[in-house]
């Protein structure tokens, strides 16, 4: 059990419902590894809070937090600085207080390279379709654009969504070609021979999303990033011969980079990893 006393340092997960945070099993788990007196909190704030929740975690001494839907583009105009993939994204999903002063980071980006590592999934010259334009799909499109990929497909419901994260990623890694394609069936038609499918997005069933199964040849790769129990969409891309994993993987490198910039240290990824198995199966 942990202890909570007036020594704690304080972290936490900022989000509008986060009902369904796992993250705090993770972290207080890697915590408790290494004997630290940390706690890491649920935090709820909605969007028209969000400004005055930041400057309260900054006064009452927060040593960092996380963020989530749907504030990570929202909140890198309201912390101090941004560093690396999170200035290069516009999108923070981890805020660092150094000395009073809030410095956003994005560990997105390399929590899914390490997650592609970790499945065996090689995307080097190959097409890539990224669905969904917001912090998700910033970070999963920079992330396979590292990988190498020849082409990136981005698909969005709000097309000038789409458009913004194109350009974005066409200076960013100027190599990759990368197309816009509409949100309905019609303008995807033809779009298959993609190695890999990301839903970013939080629709759950494939009924809802652009895809058909000529977008899944044998051996294509469906990642959701949602977790816990298969989503429809990954249940149905199986039936059709992909290869498909939840957003566990993703959601642990993440958060064990988070961890390594408020702590510097090591995460305990075994230790984080059964925390999170033991929440998504309490949960189901
Ligand atoms: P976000 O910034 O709010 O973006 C949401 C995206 O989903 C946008 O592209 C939005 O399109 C699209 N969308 C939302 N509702 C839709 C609808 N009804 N129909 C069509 N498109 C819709 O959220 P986010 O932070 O990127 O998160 C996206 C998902 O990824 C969430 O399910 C989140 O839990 C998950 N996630 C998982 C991990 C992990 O570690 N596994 C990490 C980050 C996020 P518009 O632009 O048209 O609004």
């Amino acid at each position: 059990m942990m202890e909570i006393d007036g020594g704690t340092e304080l972290t936490g997960i900022l989000g509008h419902d986060i009902s369904y945070t796992l993250s705090p099993a993770m972290h207080n788990a890697a915590f408790r590894h290494y004997g630290l007196n940390w706690a890491y909190l649920p935090l709820r704030v909605a969007p028209e809070g969000l400004g005055a929740a930041v400057e309260g975690l900054r006064a009452l001494g927060f040593r960092g937090f996380n963020v989530t839907i749907p504030h990570k583009l929202r909140i890198a105009g309201l912390v101090d600085c941004l560093e690396g993939d999170a200035e290069m994204l516009g999108a923070v999903n981890t805020v660092v207080a150094d000395n009073g002063m809030l410095v956003g980071y994005n560990t997105d980006v390399e929590g899914f390279r390490a997650f592609l590592r970790e499945l065996g999934v090689d995307i080097g010259g190959t097409a890539v379709m990224v669905i969904g334009a917001g912090g998700a799909a910033r970070a999963v499109a920079l992330a396979v654009a590292r990988e190498g990929v020849a082409e990136i497909l981005v698909v969005n419901r709000t097309s000038e969504r789409a458009v913004e994260l194109a350009e974005a990623l066409k200076k960013a890694v100027p190599s990759t070609e990368i197309s816009v394609r509409s949100f309905d069936r019609e303008g995807m038609h033809g779009a298959g021979g993609c190695s890999l499918v990301v839903n970013c997005t939080p629709l759950a069933e494939m009924e809802d999303l652009p895809l058909d199964r000529r977008d899944f040849a044998p051996g294509t790769w469906a990642v959701d990033l949602k977790y816990g129990e298969p989503t429809g969409f990954l249940r149905k891309a199986e039936s059709w011969g992909a290869l498909t994993a939840g957003g566990e993987g993703m959601l642990l490198h993440q958060a064990g980079l988070s961890f390594r910039l408020w702590t510097g240290k090591e995460p305990p990824l075994e230790e984080m990893r059964s925390a999170l198995q033991r929440a998504i199966s309490e949960t189901a």
